[in-house]
């Protein structure tokens, strides 16, 4: 996808990231709703969780790879992280392209659920 940003991101070769692997990466969130914001997204485009399909698996196991290695990097392995992925209008997701939020660094009162 050529005019997606996070296409772009995610297949920096130079890319300041907090995890890479040959599917993911992550990298600190431009706009942090918390001290630890981290987005984890997959190289590949994806437009959303609800899109992904046969084939897809080793993304999914790299994003389940990457959320402890992110909250071990960050230090928040042990004190405790949100993970969040908007999907679609309801949800107000704005960059079209799958991506999965780590948060945390600071007590996450605002519980929706
Ligand atoms: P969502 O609303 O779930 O689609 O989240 C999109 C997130 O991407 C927001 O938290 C933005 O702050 C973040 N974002 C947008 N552009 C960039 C960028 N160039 N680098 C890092 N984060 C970005
Ligand atoms: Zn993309």
């Amino acid at each position: 996808m050529d005019d997606c940003i996070f296409c772009k991101l995610a297949n920096n070769e130079n890319g300041n990231f907090v995890y890479d692997d040959e599917n993911v990466v992550a990298f600190d969130d431009i706009n942090p709703v918390a001290p630890v914001h981290v987005l984890i997204v997959p190289k590949k485009h994806i437009q959303d969780i609800a899109s992904l399909e046969e084939g897809d698996e080793k993304y999914v196991v790299s994003v389940t790879k990457a959320i402890k290695e992110v909250a071990r990097i960050k230090g928040v392995l042990e004190s405790g992280f949100r993970i969040i992925n908007n999907c679609g209008v309801d949800a107000g997701q704005t960059v079209n392209h799958l991506h999965f939020h780590l948060i945390g660094g600071k007590s996450l009162g605002e519980k929706i659920i």
